[in-house]
């Protein structure tokens, strides 16, 4: 069924004959306009769905338009449509032809820890954690700006990121993986060096989508760019406003460089707002003044004023946890809305704990996105490891996780003088294993020791049985459950973790299910890593609870109540964005924070904050004088409001009576 658009909206989805950018504010139905454009596309352009490509920024947010499509155009219509990211397509162009970027077949993928991991063994460990995950962070820029090693030298910076670039480079080649940056990077070289495969590609995709286009960096453009083909076919989508990405190499600019690329660019302005209540627009629109400006922009609310926005002060961050969780109790006890309808935001991960507990005392269901997630859990990770070996025996990162996972007395020293002979024998360290010139160097025992685990996995990955089955045959012979048992701290957290595993394994097999035709192991692994590495966050279960994210994790996304927390000098504007000079984006942050809000919205922040055992006295944020204060209600500690606790009060009966009935 169609749903409404209005005039400028309606202009953007029927333009035809060349590129398109739409550039609006927050909540102007930028999203709404792809998905309708794609069913112009296939029901009035006569382009067939899976001619066309639609790139958003999550692979949630993916799973939200195939489905918005599909409602549009009907499941048969709609069939072959393609929607993903930057880093799936690119993940689909390298997987053609990998041998056309140094890499074969079967090729890994290394998420940031695997990367981390891999950027102190070429420090040689002599760098912390912390300063190695800096490095990765220059090199990181450097490929979304498609610098190679020569060029970012050339441009100075960190001399010793420079250096690490070089041996990450020909490390990554020799493991035969690619990181996450790669996916894009290298998709855009395979693209431009191979004129055959970048035909093909351009055959294949007649028209481009781009959703959140003020958050690609260059390496995004150039392979939008490549994949838009001659012809420009290519729609973009984006807000200025909302750029939060500039400390990844995304760059606004972009959608400037757009104008100048493409003569022929058509350019739609969308002022009207459907999402947000009056006064959240205008407390909205009041922050967001405060930047300077790309494009000026006017946006119009199409919703009544609302409740003005209320400003929570709390003694110190679990008291502001407390008091946020008691007001969306109390909220919820009043209008019924159901759990999924509210949001809690902040500006950092470690935030979220404090939240997580004052909900789990009041028994609020929550989903927490962006932290600590399933995937990156160490038995998730270990069995994700063993996998990865299981379809790529090349992939040294993998094989360092596991080579001792359950333990199989191989002293450091073993594993790396196994390492020092692979490096000289150029070959992956499995196969080193299975050399015959290794027990001189590792000795009779060790040597022994590693070839069977190796003949063990590569037997393993020899086997053609169901990839499930495999999975639990490993499992089995691996003695995974029964070490795991011997590691946790008590039966409990062994039980959990198991859990944990087992849910993996469901993964697998409900990704087994999912998939079109034959899916082996190999497919099935790149599929599990990708999900987890891009957004972590869980795939069912949303409506009933609470959403829990960072304010970068909110992109896109729209709640009826919005909590935002910890509006302090250093955690919002963060510390290190007031000493490099980047509070704007912090600005527009809040500003991506506050228009996710359609009714409701409530500020928060605390007057004593501790971190890492060091207390701090913040200053409330400097973005709070900037909202307009006609429009916020605030409500200081130590001095309830007496309606709030009669509110309070009610909430509680209500909760008790609810209880007891129930
Ligand atoms: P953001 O900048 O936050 O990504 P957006 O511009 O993509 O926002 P959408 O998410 O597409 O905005 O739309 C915001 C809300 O407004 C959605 O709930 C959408 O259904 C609604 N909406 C969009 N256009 C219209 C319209 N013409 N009539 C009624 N509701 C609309
Ligand atoms: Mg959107």
């Amino acid at each position: 069924g169609l749903e409404r658009l209005n005039p400028a909206q309606r202009e953007a989805v029927r333009h035809l004959g060349g590129p398109l950018l739409v550039l609006a504010g927050a909540g102007t139905g930028k999203t709404r306009v792809i998905a309708h454009r794609i069913a112009f596309l296939v029901r009035e352009a006569g382009l067939p769905p899976r001619r066309i490509a639609a790139v958003t920024f999550t692979n949630k947010a993916a799973r939200e338009m195939a489905e918005r499509v599909r409602g549009l155009l009907g499941p048969r219509e709609a069939q072959g449509l393609r929607v993903g990211t930057f880093h799936t397509l690119g993940l689909e162009i390298l997987r053609e032809r990998p041998e056309a970027v140094g890499r074969r077949p079967g090729f890994s993928l290394l998420d940031e820890h695997d990367a981390a991991a891999l950027a102190r063994e070429l420090l040689r460990g002599r760098a912390p954690e912390e300063e190695a995950r800096a490095l990765l962070g220059s090199i990181s820029r450097w490929k979304a700006a498609l610098k190679d090693p020569e060029a970012a030298r050339a441009e100075g910076g960190d001399p010793r990121a420079a250096q690490l670039y070089v041996a990450y480079r020909r490390a990554l080649l020799a493991y035969n993986a690619f990181d996450l940056d790669d996916l894009i990077l290298e998709a855009v070289r395979l693209l431009e060096e191979d004129r055959q495969s970048r035909e093909r590609w351009q055959g294949r995709i007649r028209h481009l989508l781009v959703d959140e286009y003020q958050d690609t960096n260059l390496a995004q453009y150039r392979l939008a760019r490549l994949l838009a083909g001659p012809e420009a076919a290519l729609t973009a989508v984006g807000d200025d406003d909302q750029a939060i990405y500039g400390w990844r190499g995304a760059d606004p600019e972009n959608l400037r460089r757009l104008a100048e690329d493409l003569p022929g660019l058509k350019v739609v302005r969308l002022e009207q707002n459907y999402r947000c209540a009056g006064s959240i627009l205008r407390v909205a629109n009041g922050l967001i003044a405060h930047n300077r400006h790309l494009f000026p922009k006017r946006l119009r609310s199409e919703r009544g004023y609302g409740e003005p926005v209320r400003v929570l002060e709390a003694a110190d961050g679990e008291q502001e946890a407390r008091r946020v969780a008691d007001a969306l109790l109390e909220h919820r006890f009043r209008t019924g809305a159901p759990w999924g309808a509210y949001a809690i935001l902040y500006r950092s991960n470690h935030q979220a704990r404090a939240f997580e507990r004052a909900l789990r005392e009041r028994d609020v269901p929550y989903r927490l996105s962006g932290g600590t997630s399933f995937f990156d859990r160490t038995e998730v990770k270990d069995v994700l490891a063993y996998l990865r070996l299981l379809v790529n025996p090349d992939d040294d990162a993998a094989f360092l996780r596991v080579v001792n996972t359950p333990r199989r007395e191989l002293g450091a020293a073993t594993v790396e003088a196994l390492g020092r002979y692979a490096r000289e024998r150029d070959v992956g360290l499995l196969t080193a294993c299975l050399e015959v010139g290794l027990e001189a160097r590792v000795g009779r025992r060790g040597a022994a020791r590693l070839r069977r685990f190796a003949e063990w996995i590569t037997g393993l990955g020899r086997e053609s049985a169901d990839p499930v089955a495999l999975v639990e045959r490993l499992l089995e012979e691996a003695g995974y459950e029964a070490w795991l048992r011997e590691e946790a701290r008590d039966e409990r957290a062994a039980e959990r973790r198991w859990a944990n595993v087992r849910e993996l394994v469901g993964w697998l097999a409900r990704l087994r299910d999912r998939a079109e035709g034959e899916a082996d192991l190999q497919e099935l692994v790149a599929r599990l890593c990708l999900l987890g590495r891009l957004d972590r966050e869980e795939d069912e279960g949303g409506a009933q609870a609470v959403q829990l994210a960072t304010l970068h994790a909110a992109k896109g996304l729209e709640f009826d109540h919005v909590y935002i927390a910890g509006l302090e000098e250093g955690l919002l504007p963060h510390r290190s964005a007031v000493e490099q000079g980047t509070v704007e984006e912090e600005r527009r942050l809040l500003y991506v924070g506050i228009t996710r809000a359609r009714r409701t919205l409530t500020l928060s922040y605390a007057r004593r904050r501790g971190r890492r055992g060091a207390e701090a006295e913040p200053e409330p944020s400097r973005f709070l004088q900037e909202l307009p204060p006609e429009d916020l209600c605030w409500e200081r500690a130590g001095a309830p409001d007496p309606q709030a606790a009669r509110e309070r009060g009610r909430a509680y009966l209500a909760l008790l009576r609810q209880r007891l009935t129930g």
